[in-house]
């Protein structure tokens, strides 16, 4: 027996916290055959709690393991596809994050991908503006 269906709940999977979570949107295929799974993963997106944390000034800080990201060469441009998720995860503002960084960030942009050891140097510095 088939599971599919002719519509399709529109899924995205979070770029910081890489969970899916659904859009609200749903996507219905053109000519109404069953084709479709019951959940449709269109791209990335920011979760709930990621695009308040974004809104409110923050920028996510991922870590990912290099040896299972591909190339880390210029962290920001690892591909979300190919970022292995450590699971560990720090908000800095914005604004924080270019003082300590020296490096300008877009407003667009909600998160950074960092390598293993970046947040252990953040938590020891104890900055307070360094929210969880
Ligand atoms: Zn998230």
């Amino acid at each position: 027996m088939s599971d599919k269906s002719y519509v399709s709940l529109e899924q995205r999977l979070c770029l910081v916290c890489g969970a899916a979570f659904e859009t609200g949107a749903i996507l219905l295929d053109q000519r109404l055959r069953a084709s479709l799974e019951r959940h449709t993963t269109t791209g990335w997106g920011l979760c709930a709690d990621d695009q308040k944390r974004f809104d409110d000034g923050f920028v996510a800080l991922v870590e990912c393991d290099p040896r299972r990201s591909g190339s880390m060469a210029g962290a920001t441009r690892v591909k979300p596809e190919h970022a292995y998720r450590t699971g560990r995860l720090a908000h800095l503002r914005r604004t924080v994050f270019t003082q300590l960084f020296h490096v300008p960030i877009e407003d667009v942009q909600a998160c950074v991908f960092v390598e293993p050891g970046v947040i252990d140097r953040l938590e020891s510095m104890a900055a307070p503006a360094v929210d969880g």
